[in-house]
């Protein structure tokens, strides 16, 4: 008889009602995919505290085990390309959407989904980064496509004390670009400036309906909080600068003008994780792998248990985790 593991599964109950709970299921559970993981870690992004909360709907298909991030080792592979024992991870491609997720001590996933953990890293590490960093080098590396150098001027991160902004600051920071971090915590001021921060703004200066067009501010920025924030961060862009747009934690909508386009030749970036392409994704975690200070992605990150989840979930939509969560799947 297969041995029972633990798993978080969303599912409608008799009512219709979205329930997320912890739950056991045993690999003949799985879906039928071709390559079998033990997973070691996960993590919780923004969109994993959408899930679980349900505060918008994420899963696609019930039953659905959450999760949108994972790292582990094969255990079996119909692929060649993926033997037993090696250390693998996925992030997004419809994990906790369409496909089962990383909430869980083992999983079966599509090995076209799959990218070794770098060798500098260990699983738990290629976790701490997650979805969230891996988000962030894709936007550091438009922004480095765009032409945007050191020399050219300031960038600014907002959101900058979540999981996006803390890993783009290091890594723009390590790179030699000069950070403006806008929060909403000023407190946590020093946090960022260990991340790398050179100037750090209290996020009302950008939240409130702005001008269509305003000073000059910096050469870039990567975005993680959308609506009228995005508005003025495009209208305070240097001519012919670049914005990633990356999130929308403080509304979807983008109530502006097009003035920054045709006045100032800003382009708007947009950045997926999900559905990005395996060479952009293999790109961006060699970057990683070269980039990032082990040492500073630990001081951003603590680890919780699974069942830790359910109130981390509301934490994160509430915008209250800093920098990154590792969820450590075999403990409860
Ligand atoms: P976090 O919750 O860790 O960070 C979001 C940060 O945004 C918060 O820490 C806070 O920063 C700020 N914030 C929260 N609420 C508001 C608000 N109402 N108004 C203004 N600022 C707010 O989430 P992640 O870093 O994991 O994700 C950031 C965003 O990026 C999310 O919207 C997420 O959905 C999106 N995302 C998109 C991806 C993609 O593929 N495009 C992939 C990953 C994430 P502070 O306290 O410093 O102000």
């Amino acid at each position: 008889m297969s041995q029972k593991f633990n798993a978080i599964i969303a599912k409608k109950d008799s009512d219709g009602k979205f329930v997320a709970e912890l739950s056991q299921i045993t690999t003949t559970d799985l879906p039928d995919e071709d390559v079998l993981i033990d997973i070691d870690f996960s993590t919780l992004n923004y969109k994993d505290g959408l899930a679980v909360t349900n505060k918008l709907p994420i899963c696609q298909k019930f039953p659905m085990v959450c999760g949108i991030d994972l790292a582990g080792s094969v255990i079996e592979s119909e692929n060649e390309k993926f033997s037993p024992g090696q250390k693998v991870l996925v992030n997004g491609f419809g994990l906790s959407e369409r496909y089962w997720g990383g909430y869980s001590q083992k999983q079966s996933v599509n090995s076209s989904f799959l990218i070794p953990v770098p060798e500098n890293f260990s699983t738990r590490s290629a976790m701490a980064i997650g979805t969230a960093g891996y988000t962030a080098m894709l936007a550091v590396n438009a922004i480095r496509d765009h032409g945007v150098k050191p020399s050219d001027g300031d960038i600014l991160v907002t959101g900058s004390v979540g999981g996006v902004g803390s890993v783009a600051i290091t890594l723009l920071s390590n790179l030699g670009y000069s950070v403006i971090a806008s929060t909403g915590r000023i407190e946590q001021s020093d946090y960022l400036k260990d991340l790398g921060a050179k100037k750090i703004i209290d996020r009302t200066m950008l939240s409130a309906p702005g001008r269509p067009l305003d000073k000059e501010s910096w050469a870039a920025a990567i975005d993680n909080v959308g609506s009228s924030t995005l508005s003025n961060v495009l209208a305070k862009t240097n001519y012919s600068g670049i914005v990633a747009s990356c999130g929308l934690a403080g509304g979807s909508d983008l109530p502006g003008t097009v003035l920054p386009f045709i006045l100032r030749n800003v382009r708007l970036q947009g950045v997926d994780s999900v559905q990005a392409p395996l060479a952009l994704r293999e790109r961006a975690w060699k970057d990683l792998s070269e980039l990032l200070d082990l040492s500073i992605l630990e001081s951003m990150t603590s680890v919780a248990k699974l069942s830790d989840v359910f109130d981390l979930g509301k934490q994160i939509v509430s915008g209250k985790i800093k920098g990154r969560i590792v969820i450590d799947v075999n403990s409860i």
